[in-house]
């Protein structure tokens, strides 16, 4: 159909339907009603600036483009369909369109009818609330992009919009392994059997980058009629960057952490909220290990400390500790722990095994005689005390027995054969009194040639009986006075001896008990020595 310019403005001039004929996108001619359909006041504002691309949102320039083209190469009608443009002031609006090509002064041109619909849809809602933001927006279905903002054009590397619908497959910027997947998440996503959500992807640009984005998906009804997809997208590569870092900071941490760990010498643990080793030391495993499992990892045995961090757990105690406590190992340890944030726990433990039996020998070095290593009179005392513990005797009524002896004569044995022979048979008794008795049984030498035996529960009888035989074995004792053995050193001893709790001394203490067994023994050196005598009570009241 061929138009003359004024047959135009006669034909529609008036009309209250927006005709506008353009070429290439540029109006040759306009009537008013669809200069003001677009915000522009009149025909002649409209014409000042007849370039048709400031209505069509940029994301369809392209578009708009090749239809004009086709258009202005074919003939007729080309059909109704619903767009929209954008108003001057920015505002969008949405119309009825038909196109046809009609055959212009040089050339065809394409003359479009316009009515304005009011029922907006989310393709103009999209374009009106998103158009400018900078947000990135896309609306996409099928992995082809329908529209694009200028932002998200740029994010993706493209000069704006209208560059970026040049292209709209969006596949290619999806990483190759991850296309299956993206595909069957838009899929689900249109199909409306998932909702959309956030989520981060790595996205190849053109350009061989990539970037990281967080999209949001959500299921659109596009004007078209048919669901689409709108995606906004922003940009978090220094958030993802930043987050590299702390990870990595993080894993250093960690690696210091386990370096520490393994070298100071006492043994570390850190145990985490489910209060299983994490991290430990060589020290560690030594003390709890309890072998290895299948896959060649070291297990422990902490049940003790599982125990003792749930208590602490359970009274809010930020640290606990647990004195002396025998290890899986056998080993003695001390140890600490301390809650750390997060309800991991710390643990450190010292073996004090050789602490400890270290101070047991200087206990014992200075609880007992060096040449007999019969008890001393200190080691003595703690011994007693040690014993009424144990056996719960803290009140005044035990019964015990107790021998005083007196090796006879021992000067003469020392001026006769020497001191050395003298400490020989000093030795020899203190064994035989050993041996003659039993383990709780205490021996202690009092002092020079003089000893005392503490018989625990022993009542009068069973002193003197074993009185007795200490006397015997005394007897028996034959230490050589020269290396030939022809000629032995013969000695005998004095006995005192007493009991404590029964008849009439039964809350006699100990010290008092001493006295009295030694008060007996120089009875019996009186009495020509080599015997035994027991006393209770008075001097006088021996037998
Ligand atoms: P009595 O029968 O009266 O007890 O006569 P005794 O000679 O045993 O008594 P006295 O107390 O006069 O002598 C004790 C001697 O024991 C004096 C001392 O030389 C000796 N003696 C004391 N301690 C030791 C020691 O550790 N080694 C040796 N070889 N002799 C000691
Ligand atoms: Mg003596
Ligand atoms: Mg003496």
């Amino acid at each position: 159909m061929r138009f003359e310019p004024t047959e135009i403005a006669r034909l529609y001039g008036r009309s209250r339907v927006g005709v506008v004929v353009h070429k290439d996108l540029e109006a040759v001619y306009v009537n008013d009603a669809y200069a003001k359909m677009v915000g522009r006041r009149d025909v002649k504002d409209f014409m000042s600036y007849p370039d048709m691309h400031q209505y069509i949102p940029p994301s369809f320039h392209h578009e708009a483009a090749k239809l004009s083209q086709n258009y202005q190469k074919s003939s007729g009608f080309h059909g109704w369909k619903k767009v929209y443009n954008i108003r001057t002031d920015g505002t969008p609006v949405w119309m009825e369109i038909s196109d046809e090509t009609v055959e212009w002064q040089d050339g065809n041109a394409v003359l479009t009818t316009a009515q304005v619909i009011d029922n907006g849809t989310t393709a103009m809602q999209v374009d009106h609330m998103l158009g400018r933001s900078f947000i990135g927006v896309m609306v996409h279905r099928n992995m082809s992009a329908l529209y694009v903002n200028e932002s998200f054009a740029r994010l993706m590397g493209a000069e704006g919009a209208s560059a970026f619908m040049e292209n709209p497959n969006i596949l290619r910027f999806i990483p190759e392994e991850s296309r299956p997947r993206a595909i069957r998440h838009v899929a689900a996503i249109l199909s409306g059997e998932r909702r959309g959500d956030r989520h981060r992807v790595r996205d190849i640009l053109d350009d061989g980058s990539s970037v990281w984005r967080d999209l949001t998906d959500e299921r659109i009804l596009w004007h078209d009629g048919k669901p689409a997809i709108l995606t906004t997208a922003h940009d978090v590569r220094d958030e993802v960057e930043m987050n590299q870092q702390l990870v990595s900071a993080k894993a250093s941490l960690e690696q210091a952490v386990t370096e520490v760990i393994r070298m100071v010498p006492s043994a570390v643990a850190m145990l985490d909220g489910d209060l299983d080793v994490i991290h430990y030391n060589h020290e560690f495993a030594r003390l709890f290990g309890d072998g290895k499992s299948d896959d060649g990892e070291q297990t422990f045995d902490i049940s003790a400390l599982q125990e003792c961090c749930e208590t602490m757990k359970m009274n809010g105690h930020g640290h606990a500790t647990l004195d002396e406590m025998k290890t899986p190992s056998g080993r003695m340890a001390d140890i600490r722990m301390n809650m750390m944030e997060g309800g991991g726990v710390m643990v450190s433990a010292s073996d004090i095994t050789d602490h400890k039996n270290k101070e047991q020998l200087l206990d014992t070095l200075a609880s007992t005689d060096a040449l007999t290593r019969a008890l001393n009179r200190r080691g003595f005392e703690s011994a007693v005390s040690r014993l009424r513990e144990i056996r719960h005797l803290k009140d005044k009524s035990w019964i015990f027995g107790l021998i005083v002896l007196d090796l006879d004569h021992f000067k003469t044995v020392n001026d006769t054969y020497g001191h050395a022979i003298g400490d020989r048979v000093l030795e020899k008794v203190a064994d035989t009194l050993r041996q003659a008795l039993r383990d709780d049984d205490l021996v202690v030498r009092l002092g020079g040639e003089e000893f005392a035996v503490l018989l625990p529960s022993a009542t009068a009888s069973v002193t003197k009986r074993i009185g007795e035989r200490l006397a015997n074995m005394i007897r028996d004792i034959e230490v050589p006075t020269d290396k030939s053995g022809k000629e032995n050193v013969k000695i005998t001893a004095s006995f005192g001896a007493t009991v404590g709790g029964e008849g009439r001394q039964k809350f006699i203490e100990l010290s008092e008990a001493m006295k009295i067994a030694d008060a007996a023994m120089y009875a019996a050196k009186e009495a020509g020595r080599d015997q035994m005598i027991f006393m209770v009570g008075d001097p006088e009241a021996n037998s």
